[in-house]
């Protein structure tokens, strides 16, 4: 049982102010793996008023020293991995393999990458008369969902350390162990006192102080739109810089004369990466009509052969969901796919045979799908996809836009043209050509109600800084 009882606070791990606790469970077993604090107002007001007691040194420290902080939490970090990759597999359901791969390594290149953007980083420049700074923005808060627990926390953190800022973490109370995890980290890396405080607890009551909270100066959130428009609201009452990654329905457009089974290949695996607990995720894959048969075929064949179940397995690429309450929510869509006349090529309703324990849902696919159905418009959450056909280019890039959200893209495809009329046609803030992988300095982040702001590499320090410009210094 890993029992986390203790805030971390000051540099210190502190007793809660409550007595109230939060079971973790482990999603493949359905068992509970520990628990944490359930976290008070008091306790939060601790924590942000060590973070404010230790800006005015932070923000002072130099960029040398605040990449040598940086590249010492990664050193750290690594020591950590086999204790990172098990975590995130028990508190998630991340298969091993992917647990290591995938959240043990985003969570690394997050701070080994703030350390080299900062190299060439300017804090300074002249226009004309005036001298421009970017300073530090003050305590931030962040607020983190499950579904990453290294890489969210890690991308706001290093570009908060990065920037000079001090913060307070409120991690997703499903999986807050990988949290403390960090927190041990930045402990042995020497973080000073203050600029790193981490408050275990619920949204309602830590996430709501800290997006209230006037002691607060900016707020970085990753999560749902529902609880981001909360945070926007109660950050106004005190004009509070918000940064928001929200949900997204991001369309794979495949194009007609890409080989049918390498864009089955290609959707497949990414709509069930993760259990399809992405946010970038492409649940909406739009097929030229004249390729629909021969892609489904493809999808069929290739289908059966994902393995997926038990996260201790090594041959798994995906595991459970995370709860009971988000395999609910995935078995309403899937219900409601069957409700409002979607095909189904596989996958339905109910738990995979011989996963009766567990929160595992089978991989879903549906094709005659149309774009107003609730499943190619509201984000899902699970590997369900929705294949939606298209007649020409200018439809595929017309449904891809027919929705709230603009996180991310996709194009498979031979033809250069049509490739960039796509990418630079979809309105969203990071598009993938050919399954290329990530690039760790690129911007992340969404267009319309796929959130405000971006983060990774520069672009994610940036968010921390606010712009000072001054005339007339004498010389
Ligand atoms: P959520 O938005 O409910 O929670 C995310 C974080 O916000 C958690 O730490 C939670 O404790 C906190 N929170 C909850 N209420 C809050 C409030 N009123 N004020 C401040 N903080 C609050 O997301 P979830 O329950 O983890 O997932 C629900 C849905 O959100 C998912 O099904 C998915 O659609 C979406 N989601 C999106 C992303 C993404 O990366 N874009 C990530 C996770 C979840």
């Amino acid at each position: 049982m890993r029992n986390y009882l203790k805030h971390f606070i000051n540099g210190e791990w502190v007793e809660s102010t409550g007595t109230n606790t939060i079971d973790v469970i482990n999603p493949a077993t359905e068992e509970v793996i520990g628990r944490i604090s359930d976290g008070t107002i008091e306790d939060l007001n601790r924590a942000v008023a060590a973070a404010r007691a230790a800006f005015p040194s932070f923000s002072q420290t130099s960029k040398e020293e605040r990449i040598e902080l940086l590249n010492r939490i990664a050193d750290e970090y690594e020591k950590r991995k086999d204790d990172i990759v098990e975590v995130v597999m028990q508190e998630l359901g991340s298969p091993i393999t992917i647990s290591e791969k995938t959240h043990y390594n985003m969570g690394l290149s997050h701070f080994r990458q703030a350390a080299k953007e900062l190299e060439s980083f300017e804090f300074s420049e002249r226009r004309g008369g005036a001298l421009i700074r970017k300073e530090p923005i003050g305590v931030s808060g962040l607020i983190t969902p499950w579904n990453f627990p290294t890489n969210q926390t890690s991308t706001k953190l290093a570009s908060a350390f990065a920037a000079g800022c001090t913060v307070v973490l409120k991690p997703s109370e499903e999986t807050p162990f990988a949290a403390i995890i960090l927190a041990e980290i930045f402990e042995a890396a020497g973080v000073p006192k203050g600029v790193f405080n981490l408050v275990n607890g619920s949204g309602e009551v830590v996430g709501n102080g800290i997006s209230s909270h006037p002691d607060i100066d900016f707020v970085s959130f990753t999560g749902s739109g529902a609880v981001g428009q909360k945070i926007t609201e109660n950050a106004a009452k005190t004009i509070k810089k918000v940064a928001l990654e929200l949900g997204g329905k991001s369309p794979l457009v495949i194009l007609d004369d890409f080989d049918m089974v390498k864009a089955a290949q290609i959707a497949i695996s990414n709509v069930v990466f993760n259990t399809g607990q992405v946010c970038v995720a492409a649940s909406r894959t739009l097929v030229p009509k004249s390729k629909h048969d021969e892609f489904v075929e493809a999808v069929k064949a290739i289908l059966p052969n994902i393995p997926y179940g038990d996260p201790q397995d090594k041959s798994n690429i995906f595991g459970p969901l995370v709860s009971e309450k988000q395999y609910n929510r995935v078995q309403g869509y899937i219900q409601k796919g069957i409700e409002e006349g979607a095909t189904l090529v596989s996958g339905g309703p109910g738990k995979p045979e011989g996963l009766e324990k567990g929160y595992f849902v089978k991989p879903t696919v549906f094709t005659n799908v149309t774009n107003d159905m609730t499943i190619a418009q509201e984000e899902i959450f699970g590997p369900v996809m929705s294949i939606i056909t298209y007649e020409d280019l200018d439809e595929a890039i017309e449904i891809a836009n027919d929705t709230i959200y603009g996180l991310a893209g996709y194009v498979v495809g031979e033809d250069r043209e049509k490739i960039e009329k796509v990418a630079m046609s979809i309105r969203a803030g990071s598009i993938r050509v050919n399954n290329a992988p990530p690039e760790m300095s690129a911007p992340f982040g969404g267009f319309k109600q796929s959130g405000i702001g971006r983060e990774w590499g520069s672009y994610g320090i940036e968010e921390y800084l606010e712009v000072k410009s001054i005339v007339g210094i004498p010389s």
